[in-house]
């Protein structure tokens, strides 16, 4: 880790508040509400030569979260796509991740934030989707997380916001402190929810079967993957699923837009051993993200 520049003294311009400005200079004060009360949201996104793959639907997420969480856009989503391309074309990049972020500022410092300013920033940086497709298809290891996916009246549950990360940051943890890649979330209700930052899909007998977005994010690379499975004629089944069900598939893997597609071989006690459904969706995706026009139509949402 001695070689990674902090994220705070690199070198370029990101957008802030507006405009492009130095990226050493993009800063906040301690005295911040959204850092003190996770009010917060932001969204993660790549651009894949020289586009960003669904950013209408990535804008208008960020649009989403924000309204959840009351907090007012002082910009319209075109200026915000607008801001996300500018913060790649800033840094020189036409292959990148994006990370637009929307918080409240420093007018008030109590749980009550009414009266504060809504600060918004992009930048992007390099992030490669480091392994080749054969190291993926060798799959990664998730726990079980003891940690839960809030009820959606416990928690903004579809927002994108920072507060709902607490639990998957410690999750994670947990799990690399076992010697395990990332860790397998179940819901409220005790079945399975989705990764730390990505959504899951396990194969039963040729279809794909995915938890029912209903108290975790409905993951924009979700909902291409299954677009893109149904032109492969493979049948999706969205529904409620225990974790003792795992036993009975055959492959599973993960999808972000970090995360792309990438397969999974072990959770806890489960094993799964990748195939062609995997395979199949990761090269349809890699395919899709870096066509000049998807042939996956989220309609901008
Ligand atoms: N769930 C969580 C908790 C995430 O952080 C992400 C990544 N944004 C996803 C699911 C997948 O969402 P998307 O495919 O829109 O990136």
């Amino acid at each position: 880790m001695a070689d990674v520049i902090p994220f705070d003294q690199r070198d370029g311009s990101l957008w802030f508040d507006g405009k492009l400005v130095p990226w050493k200079e993009a800063k906040t004060h301690v005295l911040t509400h959204g850092l003190h009360y996770a009010s917060c949201v932001f969204e993660g996104e790549r651009m894949y030569s020289g586009r960003i793959y669904k950013l209408k639907e990535h804008t208008h997420r960020l649009f989403k979260s924000a309204e959840i969480l009351g907090i007012k856009m002082p910009y319209a989503e075109e200026e915000i796509s607008k801001a996300c391309m500018q913060a790649c074309e800033a840094q020189g990049y036409a292959d990148a991740y994006v990370r637009p972020v929307v918080y409240r500022g420093s007018e008030m410092m109590a749980v009550s934030a009414q009266q504060t300013r809504t600060h918004v920033a992009v930048a992007a940086w390099s992030w490669p989707s480091y392994f080749d497709p054969e190291t993926k298809m060798r799959g990664i290891r998730l726990a079980i997380s003891d940690w839960k996916r809030p009820a959606p009246d416990t928690a903004p549950v579809h927002a994108k916001a920072a507060g709902l990360y607490m639990i998957c940051t410690m999750s994670k943890h947990t799990a690399e402190s076992k010697g395990y890649t990332d860790a397998m979330m179940l819901d409220y209700r005790g079945y399975i929810g989705e990764a730390t930052g990505a959504n899951i899909f396990f194969v039963k007998d040729g279809s794909l079967h995915t938890p029912t977005a209903d108290c975790f994010l409905n993951g924009i690379t979700r909902r291409s993957v299954m677009a893109l499975a149904r032109l492969r004629q493979i049948p999706v089944v969205e529904r409620h699923i225990k974790p003792e069900e795992m036993s009975d598939f055959s492959e599973c893997f993960l999808t972000g837009s970090a995360a792309e597609v990438t397969p999974v071989s072990e959770i806890g006690p489960y094993r799964f051993t990748p195939g062609d459904i995997s395979r199949t969706l990761m090269n349809d995706y890699s395919a899709d993200v870096r066509r000049e026009v998807s042939v996956v139509n989220l309609n901008g949402k």
